[in-house]
């Protein structure tokens, strides 16, 4: 009998289960796979591609000198490679570890190859997917604050035995401060394209296929090791003072003291417990703020696991689901960049140019004005998923969805995360230069985060007025004539036509 391994490209860890569950590493076969079909699901960031085949090839050469019998193809789809190698190899068996993306387990279920596929249960998450489930069945709400608590007992982070270091779970009340004054926002770990960075990049600017954003300048690591130095960076320059300033948005300040580690972490580069770790260990030897660490640890022990958890959870109508019933398509500026509104352009140029932005950019600016404006949720996806360069389907699918547009109808989020212009004021710079007035509702000068805001509690109050945390901006709404309230109505409707 003869063992295969093929290692996905977010896959790329040594300790990953699929190679772990093999005796012998020594001239294992194991197998990457480029494949051209696969990237024009979506038009991809170009530099999405250049990180995950960059990563891909730097591993594949690990491995080779680690002695692995490494198979690299670059291939039109992935059927054809693998076959002509199980035959090469006399392979009987054909271990992956489970993908964390339906869609891509999908593919492997339906591969025709001539030899056993395995599927490893996926181990680049602290909780199993068996594990989450037991924990949500019975449950009526599943609650990420409930799951984020129960996460840190069961692995004992930022404990003192049976209770939360410093008396509550929670600091997130002290992690929102607006940008006041000059803030002195540290450095971002960048790094040069090496050769094989380079090779990938001219191969992506050679692409014939639909993509999104700039290839150059390409920043972003692409070996575990790489990924560990930002994470080193960001424990000893940002972590500190990561916690206040970590919902707010500066112009030209693209990374402020956020991680950065993100595209690592869904790479397999870094596995969560040693981030996790590495946070407690600076709390506990540098004294850093609890603030600030606990802020950072429920994210990716909190956030990041529940999203997953709950993604694997779900029926397959969840990608589906349109609770508002939302119908406007995506507007073309949001491939394009070329929009009036100046937060929304600053972050567009911003993605365009890195592929990234941080949380409350992303749910606060873009998902907000997607809700409010009513447009498509699928749409929406699609375009997080294809743009941002840590987008996978497991994660998009229950950010998107779920928290940014609620259309889940509140499975998942306790609110629909709608604002108006008052909120982005108040946490950016955006509003000092932007073309219309954030303190106007109506006419030419009224910023359509406004109209769009009132016009979406006016559409959809009787859904709104059965969530509880709704009752009181809903007030507000009661209070307005219906003069005004009927030019909300065609200003908003207005807008779509001529967009
Ligand atoms: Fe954005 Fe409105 Fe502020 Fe302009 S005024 S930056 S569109 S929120």
């Amino acid at each position: 009998m003869t063992v295969g391994v093929w290692i996905l490209g977010d896959q790329l860890w040594e300790q990953q289960a699929a190679l772990q569950s093999c005796d012998q590493q020594e001239n294992l076969p194991v197998i990457f796979i480029e494949s051209i079909q696969h990237i024009q699901t979506r038009p991809y960031h170009q530099q999405k591609l250049v990180l995950l085949w960059s990563a891909m090839r730097h591993f594949a050469e690990e491995l080779r000198q680690k002695k692995y019998a490494v198979s690299y193809e670059i291939a039109e789809d992935f059927a054809t490679p693998l076959q002509a190698w199980v035959q090469a190899n006399q392979i009987t068996e054909l271990r992956v570890m489970t993908p964390s993306d339906r869609p891509f387990l999908k593919i492997i279920q339906n591969l025709q190859i001539p030899c056993k596929i395995s599927l490893i249960p996926n181990n680049h998450f602290l909780w199993t997917t068996e594990q989450f489930n037991s924990w949500a069945k019975n449950r009526q709400r599943l609650l990420m604050e409930d799951f984020y608590r129960e996460g840190r007992r069961r692995w004992q982070i930022l404990m003192a035995e049976d209770k939360p270091v410093g008396g509550q779970w929670n600091l997130d009340k002290e992690n929102r401060q607006p940008p006041k004054g000059k803030l002195h926002t540290p450095p971002t770990q960048w790094f040069e394209p090496d050769k094989i960075t380079l090779d990938v990049i001219a191969k992506v600017k050679s692409l014939s296929v639909p993509t999104f954003g700039e290839v150059e300048p390409f920043r972003w690591g692409v070996t575990s090791q790489q990924a560990l130095q930002v994470l080193d960076w960001f424990i000893q320059y940002r972590l500190a003072d990561f916690g206040p300033y970590q919902d707010a948005m500066i112009t030209g300040e693209e990374t402020m003291w956020h991680a950065m580690i993100s595209p690592y972490l869904n790479l397999g580069l870094l596995h969560p417990l040693e981030v996790i770790k590495a946070a407690e260990t600076a709390y506990q030897q540098q004294q850093l703020p609890l603030n600030s660490v606990e802020g950072f640890i429920r994210q990716v022990l909190g956030w990041r696991e529940y999203m997953r958890g709950v993604y694997h959870y779900v029926d397959a109508e969840y990608p589906h689901k349109n609770w508002f019933n939302h119908t406007q398509p995506l507007p073309e500026f949001f491939w394009t960049g070329k929009t009036k509104m100046n937060c929304l352009q600053q972050i567009f140029s911003q993605l365009q140019r890195t592929g990234y932005a941080h949380h409350i950019q992303r749910l606060m600016v873009l998902s907000n004005f997607a809700l409010i404006a009513g447009i498509s949720p699928q749409e929406v996806e699609n375009w997080f998923h294809a743009t941002f360069i840590d987008g996978y389907d497991w994660v998009m699918q229950t950010n998107v969805i779920g928290m940014g547009l609620f259309a889940d109808g509140g499975m998942l989020a306790s609110k629909p995360y709608g604002a108006s212009a008052n909120y982005i004021n108040k946490m950016s710079d955006y509003c000092k230069n932007c073309t219309y007035s954030h303190k106007e509702r109506i006419g030419n000068n009224a910023c359509p985060f406004n109209f769009f805001y009132w016009n979406f509690l006016d559409r959809h109050r009787e859904k709104l007025q059965k969530q509880g945390r709704m009752s009181f901006i809903l007030k507000n709404l009661d209070k307005m004539s219906t003069e005004e309230l009927q030019s909300i109505r065609t200003q908003a409707q207005d807008w779509h036509d001529n967009c």
